[in-house]
């Protein structure tokens, strides 16, 4: 395959420091206004200035002579990293969102049987074939909007059986799709109807059949837990990220989604690579997790979504925490696989300037799920996965609200044909004309 000099745009990435972006940093983003990329095979060979990229181009012997693709002038950042859903789900919950708008209260969801356990009933009832379709078909939704490399939760199935057929969807959903997936245990989700107050022998479940079984067949990259009142308390989740660890998974932990459990702590105490919501955090908690290194993956349209208070975001790049951002895509509590709406949410309610929400969700989310050596900035040797935007800078993610701003979609240098007709336009008339 021949490289591709892609040309004439405006790039802005942040750039990679061996780790994630925090304080001041995670706002520094780098500017290339006359840029250009050299990519081959994928992977970015080169970046920077224009003229000095057709300079090293003319150089290359006659068999390796770039095809050059113009970009038109357009702005161009990273591929979204989503770092946090659980798209793979049978079934959607839009009778529950109806529910929750007129008033009910996201745990009595849960205590009436409703919210988690209905689409785990939903997921344990579906053929794998339905679970499948949906799940690419939440994928192409995310990818349409920018995504270009997401992480999946298992979490629906709670028992052997369906947590791992679970992983397999995601994984055969990882290899159908254009874009990376990465798989997420999570058996720890919620605490199944068969184990009603029996918590803890259903941890012991998840600790001696479940773990086991995911580690050995190697479908997830790592092991998520819910800490939250009502779900799993500090030392359960504890009990299931040493084990995981043990194991060799990553560790992710929800923490202090609703109540302040110490879930904060607790991932700063375990070393986990991230810990996920945050909205009732204390500063304690928040301040071991900058101490550790730990990630602080934000979801702010779950806040949007359940008319929450957003997560002290602003606070948490003040006192250098690392922050990403992800959609939580999920049936319950935030439908939601856009990228870019979570990117204006951050910079509209949570105080963030657009470098730094871009920088959350472009290279800080790749570190959360361990893709950092190969994606979330556009540096030599990364995969070349970008967008174009319909913008000038990556503040029109967040300017041109509720539209779709990415343009067109790169997965390692190819694009990414969307099905985006442009309804309203005549045949042939758009830039996406010409068989594109
Ligand atoms: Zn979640």
């Amino acid at each position: 395959m021949p490289a591709t000099l892609f040309h004439n745009a405006s790039i802005f990435t942040p750039l990679d420091a061996k780790a994630p972006l925090s304080g001041p940093r995670q706002g520094n983003v780098k500017n290339i206004p006359h840029g250009a990329m050299l990519v081959r095979d994928g992977v970015i060979a080169a970046v920077g200035d224009e003229n000095e990229i057709f300079r090293l181009a003319a150089d290359m012997r006659d068999a390796e002579v770039p095809e050059t693709n113009n970009l038109g002038g357009g702005c161009v950042i990273p591929g979204f990293v989503d770092p946090h859903t659980h798209m793979c789900f049978a079934r959607r919950r839009e009778n529950e969102f109806r529910m929750r708008i007129a008033g009910a209260d996201y745990l009595d969801i849960l205590k009436a049987g409703g919210g988690i356990l209905r689409s785990v009933k939903d997921v344990r009832e579906a053929s794998d074939e339905d679970l499948l379709r949906v799940t690419l078909e939440n994928i192409q939704n995310a990818c349409r909007s920018g995504t270009t490399s997401l992480e999946i939760k298992s979490g629906y199935g709670l028992n052997p059986a369906d947590e791992l057929s679970m992983l397999e969807i995601i994984a055969k959903a990882g290899a159908l799709a254009r874009i990376d997936v990465t798989a997420t245990f999570m058996g720890a989700h919620a605490v199944p109807d068969e184990y009603k107050n029996k918590a803890e022998e259903y941890v012991d479940l998840v600790i001696n059949e479940m773990l086991p079984a995911v580690a050995e067949q190697g479908i997830a990259r790592y092991c998520d837990v819910f800490c939250e009142q009502g779900v799993f308390g500090r030392e359960q989740c504890r009990r299931v990220l040493s084990s995981a660890r043990d194991l060799g998974l990553g560790l992710k932990i929800h923490a202090d989604e609703v109540h302040d459990l110490g879930g904060a702590k607790l991932a700063a105490e375990m070393r986990a690579v991230s810990a996920e919501h945050l909205l009732a955090a204390d500063a304690d908690g928040l301040l071991a997790m900058a101490a550790g290194g730990v990630l602080a993956v934000l979801l702010p349209a779950t806040a949007y979504s359940l008319r929450k208070p957003y997560a002290r975001g602003r606070d948490m790049i003040n006192m250098n925490l690392p922050v990403a951002l992800a959609t939580d895509c999920n049936p319950g509590s935030c439908f939601c696989e856009s990228m870019p709406f979570v990117f204006g949410l951050a910079v509209m309610n949570m105080g963030f300037t657009p470098e730094e929400a871009l920088t959350a969700s472009t290279l800080n989310a790749a570190y959360a799920v361990g893709d950092n050596a190969r994606r979330g900035s556009l540096e030599p040797g990364k995969d070349a996965d970008f967008l174009l935007l319909d913008g000038e800078t990556p503040a029109a993610v967040a300017y041109h609200a509720g539209t779709n701003p990415v343009r067109r979609v790169y997965k390692r240098g190819r694009e990414l044909v969307i099905d985006n007709p442009q309804p309203c336009m005549a045949a042939g008339g758009g830039h996406h004309a010409g068989g594109r």
